[in-house]
């Protein structure tokens, strides 16, 4: 607050030079003679100087008499608070106004009608805004567009207009090259035109015209280009999805880390990963990840080795991919498990969640096991891998009832001197229609890929196929395939004794499917009681469905019947122990829930979502599988 003291003191001093270039006395309002010292320190006297103050100083800016902004800037010494107060005032106003006029100016934009804003705006009208230079129109520098608009006759809707003598249509060359060079600046950015404006550039329609197209199909491509990029990413198979679920694979500890691709072919991406430990088991410390890509380009391939597999048969889904992918998935998982059992080696397969595999490693260090193809073998190697591989195929065929369906040197590793059977995605019961065909192609390659690496005294692709399958085709080696696929047309009865057949094999794979349930039960159970009765209830319909299952099948073997209810029993039991383990379980998941962020919101949505798939009869299985022990 300015002191009426001060500006007593100031009014009775010698004239001095103020910052308004003026005298204090002529400047200032006159003081009424104070008459006492109380009337001096009177608040009503100090308002009423500062109104006056105020007063006199706006009447003298409307006047016209204010002080220059540089004079303004200028000013070294003021004692008067008022003065400050009233310069800030007064920048704070410009300012405002300013920011009032480029809001004027931004609703305007070019629009013909404008709304003014001056109203709103604080300083006297007269003062004009520093940051806003106005530039004389007629003087402006005027791109060769908007020159040439002045000059050019405007056309009406007519087609033509009359200048002078001449008429003017809508076709002359020059209008029409300049509006064709006005238009080219409009073209989507990336399309570069140069800066048409700078000269009077006209532009045939010819010329227009590919330019134009040029526009278009580069957009074109560069939208190609982008869908590309966005395929390629999930053909890699490590979309956005499957990175979350490894993320929490390793946050679940059941990776303790993820390390390189082994290989990314055109069906999966094999990845080179350290175990950690699932359900209370540590995994071994080299896993292999094999996570199958989630795009079908490819699929129709893929889709008969499915359709027509009983497995798979109710379950099969052409219209959704995802699920039809985690079916190829459950396939290899299953297909690997039959091997295993009958001891074929092979890897071991852990665990399936959706779309990724998880599988014992074949190999030392990290460093994968060479392929058959790329294995630098010795003679008696290379007659040992026939040997074994022949054996190989005879019991997949007749214990596993497995046909592989894609044998060949690249899906064979070689290590520990054995040979290592991979990649069963494709593999097929022998019962399939197109079974037998698939068996003649492997003992094609096979017997080709051994023929090159001159292993002696091999028989005919069909002899193999004879010793394997125990079929005698009447005919030659030229009439194989011709002669397979009319054998398996008409062997409907040898389909149906294949079917038929007691088989430990069936009950392997019933066993796998209880397992998914199990593993589905046991995380529903984590949840509360009420889901557990669910799960119960899904565990009772199992039990039925597999025993009716078998029944349907004409089982004669009693024992087997007698085995498979003998292993729900064991397996009811084992479900009571992971009940039984359920607090436990729950209090190292809670401890696991206040570590993480995100991946636990996966985690409780994940959950979320079995919770309704398991009350719903739990039709969905494999969210999570696991062997046993390893
Ligand atoms: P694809 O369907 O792409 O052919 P595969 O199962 O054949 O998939 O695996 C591709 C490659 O990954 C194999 O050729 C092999 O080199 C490597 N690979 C796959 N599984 C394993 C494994 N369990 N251990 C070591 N390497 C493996
Ligand atoms: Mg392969």
């Amino acid at each position: 607050m300015d002191n009426p003291n001060a500006s007593n003191k100031t009014s009775n001093a010698s004239p001095k030079k103020p910052a308004w270039g003026e005298t204090q006395t002529e400047s200032m309002p006159s003081v009424p003679a104070s008459s006492s010292f109380k009337d001096l320190m009177s608040e009503d006297l100090a308002k009423d100087l500062q109104e006056r103050e105020n007063k006199d100083y706006y009447d003298s800016l409307v006047a016209g008499e204010s002080v220059p902004s540089e004079m303004l800037n200028n000013i070294e010494d003021t004692d008067s608070d008022m003065m400050l107060a009233q310069m800030l005032q007064y920048e704070f106003d410009r300012e405002y106004d300013e920011q009032v006029a480029r809001e004027e100016k931004h609703v305007n934009g070019v629009s013909k009608v404008s709304v003014s804003y001056s109203k709103y705006k604080v300083c006297p009208e007269w003062y004009g805004y520093e940051w806003e230079e106005e530039i004389d129109e007629e003087e402006r520098d005027l791109d060769s567009f908007e020159a040439r608009g002045k000059i050019d006759p405007l056309i009406p809707a007519c087609g033509y207009v009359k200048c002078g003598d001449t008429i003017v249509t809508k076709h002359d060359l020059g209008i029409s090259g300049r509006k064709n060079a006005e238009r080219i600046m409009n073209l989507p950015p990336g399309i570069n035109t140069g800066d048409g404006g700078g000269f009077d550039m006209e532009l045939s329609n010819k010329v227009y015209n590919k330019l134009q197209s040029g526009a278009r199909a580069e957009l074109r491509r560069k939208q190609r280009v982008h869908d590309k990029e966005e395929k390629a990413t999930s053909e890699l198979a490590i979309d956005r999805n499957t990175r979350l679920l490894l993320f929490k694979l390793v946050n679940n500890e059941i990776l303790e880390s993820i390390n390189g691709i082994v290989s990314s072919g055109k069906e999966a991406v094999v990845v080179h990963a350290m175990g950690g430990v699932y359900e209370e088991n540590p995994l071994p410390s080299e896993v292999i990840v094999k996570i199958f890509k989630t795009t079908l380009t490819n699929f129709k391939t893929r889709e008969r080795y499915i359709r027509e597999d009983y497995r798979f048969k109710d379950r099969f889904s052409k219209h959704n991919t995802q699920k039809t992918i985690q079916l190829w998935t459950e396939k290899e998982y299953h297909n690997l498990r039959r091997l295993v059992h009958v001891g074929i080696p092979c890897p071991t397969p852990i665990l399936i969640k959706k779309h990724v595999l998880v599988m014992t490693f074949i190999g030392t260090n990290g460093c994968a096991a060479p392929k058959l193809k790329e294995a630098a073998l010795s003679r008696s190697d290379m007659q040992k891998a026939y040997n074994q591989m022949k054996e190989a195929m005879i019991t997949m065929f007749h214990k596993c009832r497995l046909i592989h369906a894609d044998l060949s040197e690249y899906n064979i590793l070689w290590h520990d001197g054995k040979c290592w059977i991979i990649d069963l995605a494709q593999g097929v019961e022998p019962t399939h229609p197109c079974g037998l065909q698939f068996l003649f192609r492997d003992c094609l390659n096979v017997i080709r890929f051994f023929k090159s690496k001159g292993v002696p005294d091999l028989p005919s692709p069909l002899n193999l196929f004879e010793s394997i399958t125990g079929i005698v085709l009447p005919g030659n080696e030229d009439d194989a395939l011709t002669m397979i696929e009319q054998y398996e047309t008409h062997q409907e009865l040898w389909k149906e004794g294949m079917k038929n057949v007691s088989d430990q094999f069936e009950l392997m794979w019933n066993e796998t499917q209880f397992d998914n349930k199990i593993d589905i039960v046991e995380e529903i159970s984590d949840d509360g009681d009420e889901e557990v009765k669910d799960g119960e209830e899904e565990y009772a319909d199992l039990e039925d469905a597999l025993l009716q299952q078998r029944s349907s099948r004409h089982l004669t073997d009693t024992v087997a019947i007698g085995e498979k209810v003998t292993s729900v029993i064991s397996n009811s039991k084992s479900r009571k122990e992971v009940t039984g383990k359920k607090d436990e379980k729950k209090k190292s998941k809670k401890e696991y829930k206040s570590d993480s962020d995100s991946g636990d919101n996966e985690n409780e949505k994940s959950k979320k979502g079995k919770k309704k798939k398991g009350s719903k009869g739990g039709k969905k299985a494999n969210k999570g599988t696991a062997i046993p022990s390893f």
